[in-house]
């Protein structure tokens, strides 16, 4: 099997650090993490508290339903933010990963006529990506085991019990 990038809850904690450090150091200070559900949260929650920014917003994204297995397209879940509420606000985008780039091209899109700066901080970004994020942890082509879904839910939706 193909080797996979691994990080784990320990490194995740630098990741957060240093991702947060390279958006300080470039000037960049956001009004407001707009976190890209779910593993963006994680991303948005380290930024947060790195950046000194209380002000964290969620956009429920769906694309990827297994490994390497997309849907056609990214499709936003409702509700959706009102980027009306948005305006004049200088929005810092969070994410896991930038794969194909297509989840962080919808919720760029949706917000660039809106505010008045928005950019990308991922902690992940890989070649092919469409969108290039302004800050970027580390760079790799391989599937990366992120901490939060590493392990199967400790419950399916139909109530079944998998792990106690
Ligand atoms: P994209 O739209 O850039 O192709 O993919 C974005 C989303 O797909 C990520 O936020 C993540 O949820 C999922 N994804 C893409 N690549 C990977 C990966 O290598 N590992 C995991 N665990 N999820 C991924």
């Amino acid at each position: 099997a193909e080797e996979r990038e691994e990080l784990t809850w320990d490194l995740f904690g630098s990741a957060g650090r240093e991702l947060a450090r390279t958006v300080a150091d470039d000037g960049f200070a956001p009004d407001l993490i707009l976190s890209i559900a779910r593993g963006g949260l994680f991303v948005a929650g380290a930024l947060g508290y790195a950046l000194d920014v209380k002000n964290l917003h969620v956009m429920n994204v769906e694309f990827y339903t297994g490994v390497d297995q997309r849907l056609e397209l990214p499709v936003m879940l409702p509700p959706v933010p009102n980027v009306v509420d948005l305006t004049s606000k200088k929005v810092l985008i969070a994410d896991d990963v930038a794969d194909t780039g297509a989840t962080l091209k919808l919720v760029r899109d949706y917000c660039v006529d809106h505010v008045a700066d928005v950019r990308c901080a991922v902690v992940y970004e890989k070649p092919h990506s469409t969108v290039k994020c302004e800050y970027v942890w580390r760079r790799t082509d391989r599937w990366i085991n992120f901490p939060w879904s590493v392990l199967p839910p400790v419950v399916r939706r139909d109530g079944q019990v998998l792990d106690a």
